[in-house]
C-alpha cells in the first residue's frame, strides 16, 4: 500500500519506518528540512534502540522515502498519516493548529479518495473538525477520517509498534475499516486485537490511557512519600501490592514526578476537556497538584541535607532524559531541578549517555557537561541520580569515592540497594526508603 506520513518526530518516523519493514511504500514528509536532509542520508535524528537499523534496510530497499514536499508525499497515498505536535496550548487544551493547517493543505491536494489518519494525541471531537476542514474543499466521497492513537513507548517504540498490545482505530467508513484492517493485520499476527470503534471512543481511549498510567505513577510517588514518613519502605509495598493481578506490577515505581513528552500534557488536556464539558475531574486535578509537588522533593532533600545553603556547592547529575533509552527532554523532572539548584546558587555537572546535547541547547553554558559519569563526579559535594539508565546501576564505587568530595547520594530512581549502600558508607537518599547513614 502507498501511505504518506506527515510530521516525521519519534511518533512518524517510527510509524513510517514500521509500515515499510511491512512491505508498504512509505513517504515521510516534514517542514524541518535539516530532518529530511537528515534522513535521506540515513541519519536518524532522534535516538530510538532498532530504529536506525530498520531505516536502513527499508531506504536500501526503496520502501521509505522523506521530502518537505507535502503535495508530492500525498499524490499517490491512499493513507496519509498524520504524526504532528499537539503540544499544550496556554490554558493546558492540546493546540490543534498544526493538525488543522496539515487538514487545510490537504483540502487543495486531495484529488483522488484518501483514508486521513489521525494518529496524534488530540482531544474527543478532533476527526470531525478534520473532516469539517476537508469537506469545505473536497467531495465526501474523496475521504475518510479514522482516529488512530498511537501507545508506543519512546525507548522501545520499535518494539512496541511492531507487536503493539492493541490497536484503536477509530471509524464509522466500512471503506477504511477495511484498509485500516489490511495495514495493521501484520503486526497482530500473533492475536492482539485490533479494536473498532467511533472515533470519539477512540480518541478519549488515548487519554484515558495516559491519564490512568499518570494517575498510577502518581498514587506511588504518595505512598513512597508516606513510607518515609511512616518508617516503611516502598520497595517492599511495590512489590507487595504489585504481584495483585488486578494492580499489576508495572508502573509502580516512585520517583521524582512523571514527565515527557506526552503524560504532562496529556492529563491537562483530558483535565480541560473535563471542565469545557463542565465535569469536575477530581482525580486528575489531584494527579496534577502530586506531579507538581513530586518534582520538587529530591531538591527538598538536598537543601534539608546542606541545611539550605547550596550557594557554590558543587553537583553531579547523572541522567538527563525523562526515561531511559531516549535522548527526549520535553518536561524531564531534571530540567527543573537543574532551574531550582542553579537558582539556589549551585553548580552542576550533567551527564547523560544519550540526551546531552538536547540539555545544553536548553541550558548553554549555565551548566558543565561531563564526557562520561565518572568524570562529573569530579569535586562534587553529592551525585543526584535523576533517570535510571542501565550503566548507572553497577557502577566502579572506589572510583566514584575518590572523585567525589563528599560521599553523598540522592537517587531519584532507587537504583541502588540500601544494604549496599550502609556497606559501602555513604550517606544515600532515595524515594520511599530510609536516609542512610
Ligand atoms: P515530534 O515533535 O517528535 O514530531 C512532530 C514532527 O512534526 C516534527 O518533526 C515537526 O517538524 C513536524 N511538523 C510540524 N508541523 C508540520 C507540518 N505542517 N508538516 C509536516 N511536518 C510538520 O512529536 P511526536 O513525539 O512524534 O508526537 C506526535 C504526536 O503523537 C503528538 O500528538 C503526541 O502526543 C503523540 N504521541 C507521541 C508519543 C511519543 O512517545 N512521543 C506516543 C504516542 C503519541
Amino acid at each position: 500500500m502507498k501511505i504518506a506520513v506527515v510530521g516525521t518526530g519519534y511518533v512518524g518516523l517510527v510509524t513510517g519506518t514500521c509500515f515499510a519493514e511491512t512491505g508498504n511504500h512509505v513517504t515521510c514528509v516534514d517542514i524541518d528540512r535539516n530532518k529530511i536532509e537528515a534522513l535521506q542520508k540515513g541519519i536518524t535524528p532522534i535516538y530510538e534502540p532498532g530504529l536506525e537499523v530498520l531505516l536502513a534496510r527499508n531506504i536500501k530497499e526503496e520502501r521509505i522515502a522523506f521530502t518537505d514536499n507535502l503535495k508530492e508525499a500525498v499524490e499517490e497515498a491512499v493513507v496519509i498519516f498524520l504524526a504532528l505536535p499537539t503540544p499544550s496550548d496556554q490554558d493546558g487544551s492540546a493546540d490543534l493548529k498544526y493538525v488543522l493547517q496539515v487538514a487545510e493543505q490537504l483540502g487543495d491536494l486531495i484529488t483522488s479518495y484518501k483514508v486521513v489518519v489521525n494518529k496524534s494525541t488530540v482531544p474527543v471531537g478532533t476527526s470531525e473538525k478534520v473532516a469539517a476542514v476537508l469537506s469545505k474543499k473536497i467531495a465526501p466521497e474523496l475521504f475518510d477520517v479514522v482516529s488512530n492513537p498511537e501507545f508506543l513507548r519512546e525507548g522501545v517504540a520499535v518494539e512496541d509498534f511492531l507487536k503493539p498490545e492493541r490497536v484503536v482505530v477509530g471509524t464509522r467508513s466500512e471503506k477504511a475499516t477495511k484498509i485500516m484492517a489490511d495495514l495493521y493485520n501484520p503486526f497482530v499476527r500473533q492475536g492482539n486485537p485490533i479494536y473498532f470503534m467511533d472515533p470519539r471512543s477512540a480518541e478519549m481511549t488515548k487519554y484515558a490511557a495516559n491519564s490512568f498510567l499518570a494517575m498510577k505513577i502518581s498514587f506511588m510517588n504518595e505512598i513512597a512519600n508516606l513510607c518515609e514518613r511512616t518508617g516503611a519502605n516502598v520497595d517492599w509495598v511495590r512489590m507487595g501490592i504489585g504481584s495483585d493481578h488486578r494492580i499489576g506490577k508495572r508502573f509502580l515505581f516512585p520517583g521524582i514526578g512523571y514527565g515527557g513528552s506526552c503524560f504532562p500534557k496529556d492529563v491537562l488536556a483530558l483535565n480541560l476537556t473535563a471542565r469545557e464539558h463542565e465535569y469536575d475531574f477530581q482525580l486528575l486535578q489531584s494527579v496534577l497538584t502530586v506531579n507538581k509537588h513530586q518534582k520538587k522533593v529530591i531538591v527538598q532533600k538536598i537543601k534539608r541535607h546542606f541545611k539550605d545553603a547550596l550557594q557554590g556547592k558543587r553537583f553531579a547529575i547523572w541522567g538527563l532524559a525523562f526515561k531511559p533509552e531516549t535522548d527526549d527532554i520535553r518536561d524531564a523532572p531534571s530540567l527543573e531541578i537543574i532551574e531550582a539548584l542553579l537558582n539556589e546558587g549551585a553548580t552542576l555537572n550533567v551527564y547523560d549517555p544519550v540526551a546531552m546535547e538536547n540539555v545544553r541547547g536548553r541550558f548553554g553554558n549555565r551548566i558543565t557537561y561531563s564526557a562520561n559519569q565518572y568524570e562529573a563526579l569530579d569535586g562534587a559535594d553529592a551525585l543526584l541520580i535523576l533517570t535510571e539508565w542501565s550503566e548507572f546501576r553497577n557502577p566502579d564505587f572506589d572510583k566514584m569515592k575518590d572523585l567525589l568530595k563528599t560521599h553523598t547520594i540522592f537517587d531519584g530512581r532507587n537504583v541502588y540497594a540500601l544494604d549496599k549502600m550502609e556497606e559501602l558508607n555513604f550517606h544515600y537518599e532515595s524515594i520511599g526508603r530510609a536516609v542512610i547513614n
